[in-house]
């Protein structure tokens, strides 16, 4: 027995037979070659790029069913680079002048374009650097005959696919052949493999340090997904273990799904709102399926950290089919929050010794004002699809809204201008996730539509602690009261300008933050779609009046862990089964 840890990147738990996909790096052949064999190994590559062409089309055109328009994109940058007559001819040089059989040719021109995007020390270069290593991966197979489509028909459902690294393409086609789950030596959790599979209810460990060489074909693997661990061939205790808590995580999904078509109700018969946060349109299948009342939060940076900046048109076609596909319910698009963690090497940006409190979000679109209007113009004609809102990220006061407010009346003159249509009277809101704005919440509620509070950046601002940051995690209290009274604050201005108020960070998807919501007097809340049915759970279990006692009893507690504890046991005592342990 092995056992191998790396990122939980997808929850549940497994055991499955091994699909090994890739077993070593790839071998490349090299040789010289003889002047008169030129014509052969250019025959060769041009065969392989035709091949390589087909495949990515046929694999975008089955996916097109159940996969979102964002994410066939990157098939189309697939295919695009393909084309690249630079590449092309580049690959044709070294056949040409150096001799070189194309397998190696190409693989020299691909490692020199991945070995480019590395050095730029910066997130989405990295994951680019992937795509290129794939399809140079793709096109060699061809050449030498390891055709990876014959290798994924070897697969059968329920395997649980071990690879060096599994591209997008290669997960849909996994996904589709309905596997288990998968492991990876290479990947992360942002990367689009890992939301896609997390989007399906796949469980998914990445960054296993040596995966590949401890694993054969056929050998019995354990995924656990919570904990980020791989067991390879388990002895008969561990499999007996974790054969009992399999059977378990079955039965708790089963439990859950059956809160599928329930109402949202506490036991004492007050309705919740429950929304979906999403970052890609795929999400929102999950949202529909588990009928939230709609989408509480796109995250559209997510959009451009995939691609880079795109053009308005294109994020037109994104959001106006999540529009679409949200079957005619309310959804909340909020602006870019790009810069802080969010940053990509794409937007031109200045090094800062501190990015979250620096030029991100609502402050970055302002002073990009033709960036800014891109945006707004897409999602402004989108809207015109559907019941839209429009949010403003890390708004700090009231003049970023009335300047935001400014720009967008002259988007929609500009519109006007050009006989484009659009939502004329869409609503706009902001995100609560500045103290400052938290603390003057009663002035902001007559300038907007709405309120969102985003406590995962309010509390990191209020309590001064980095979200991302695992050594001063300890410090991040929900509970604390300076947060107690911040929600408050922000409820109360809300009714009194009779507003709309959601809760959109990760406390509303949290069962026991849940019950604190409640109690302070919170109904809407937006979180992850793969959280709604616990938060139905939880929310069907408890009464308001038990909620409302429970904040009696936070508001005397002056330490924040106290009352971290009184909240683990309120669970307990009504909903123990809420999580899986
Ligand atoms: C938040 O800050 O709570 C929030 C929802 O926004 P994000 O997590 O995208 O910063
Ligand atoms: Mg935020």
């Amino acid at each position: 027995m092995i056992e191998l840890l790396g990122q939980p990147s997808s929850e549940g738990i497994v055991i499955g037979k091994a699909f090994l996909l890739v077993k070593d790096s790839l071998k490349v052949p090299r040789y010289k070659i003889k002047l008169s064999d030129i014509e052969k190994e250019k025959e060769k590559f041009y065969e392989a790029l035709k091949n390589t062409k087909e495949y990515f089309l046929s694999i975008k055109r089955t996916s097109k069913q159940s996969m979102a328009t964002e994410q066939l994109y990157i098939f189309d940058v697939y295919l695009m680079f393909l084309e690249d007559k630079k590449f092309i001819a580049e690959v044709i040089k070294f056949i040409e002048k150096r001799l070189m059989n194309a397998e190696l040719a190409v693989s020299i021109v691909i490692n020199k374009i991945i070995k480019s995007f590395r050095n730029i020390n910066d997130g989405y270069f990295k994951e680019r650097s992937y795509d290129f290593e794939h399809i140079g991966r793709k096109l060699i197979n061809e050449m030498v005959g390891n055709h990876v489509e014959k290798i994924l028909d070897g697969i059968n459902e329920n395997e649980i696919v071990i690879s060096y690294d599994i591209s997008p393409t290669d997960a849909t086609v996994l996904i589709n052949r309905k596997i288990k789950g998968f492991a990876t030596e290479r990947g992360s959790k942002t990367s689009h493999t890992s939301i896609l599979a997390r989007s399906f209810g796949i469980p998914v460990v990445v960054g296993v340090s040596d995966l590949c060489e401890n694993v054969d074909n056929g050998d019995t693997v354990i995924l656990d997904g919570f904990q980020g661990k791989v067991i390879v061939r388990p002895d008969r205790e561990t499999l007996k273990i974790y054969k009992n808590k399999e059977k378990r995580y079955i039965s708790y999904i089963k439990e859950l799904d059956k809160l599928k078509d329930e109402t949202v109700t506490t036991s004492d018969g007050v309705e919740v709102n429950l929304y979906s946060n999403i970052e890609i349109s795929e999400e929102i299948k999950l949202s529909n399926e588990y009928h939230a009342k709609g989408v509480g939060l796109y995250r559209t940076e997510f959009m451009y950290l995939a691609k880079g900046d795109i053009s308005e048109e294109e994020q037109f076609e994104i959001l106006k089919n999540a529009i679409l596909i949200n079957n005619n319910k309310p959804i909340v698009i909020r602006t870019f929050d790009l810069g802080g963690e969010k940053l990509s090497n794409l937007l031109p940006h200045n090094k800062e010794k501190n990015p979250a409190l620096g030029l991100r979000a609502i402050r970055y679109s302002l002073r990009h004002e033709d960036f800014f209007k891109k945006q707004l113009r897409a999602i402004l004609r989108a809207a015109t699809f559907g019941e839209v809102s429009m949010m403003l990220p890390m708004i700090s006061g009231i003049e970023e809204i009335r300047l935001t407010k400014e720009i967008i009346e002259k988007v929609k003159k500009e519109l006007i201008q050009e006989k484009i249509a659009f939502k004329h009277n869409i609503p706009i809101g902001v995100m609560v996730e500045i103290p400052s704005l938290a603390l003057i919440a009663d002035i902001a509620a007559q300038e907007v539509d709405f309120f969102s509070v985003g406590s995962n950046d309010l509390i990191q601002y209020t309590l001064g602690i980095d979200r991302g940051n695992a050594d001063v995690s300890y410090l991040y209290r929900p509970t604390h009261l300076a947060i107690l009274i911040l929600l408050e604050k922000i409820l109360k201005a809300a009714e009194k300008n009779k507003i709309n108020v959601t809760v959109c960070g990760e406390i509303a998807g949290e069962p026991k933050y849940i019950a604190e919501l409640l109690g302070l007097g919170y109904r809407n809340f937006s979180m992850s779609p793969a959280y709604l049915l616990r938060a139905k759970m939880i929310i069907r279990r408890i009464s308001i009046k038990e909620c409302k006692n429970l904040i009696k009893k936070l508001k005397k507690n002056k330490i924040a862990r106290e009352s971290e504890e009184e909240l683990s046991k309120f669970i307990e005592k009504n909903a123990s089964d809420v999580y899986f342990h």
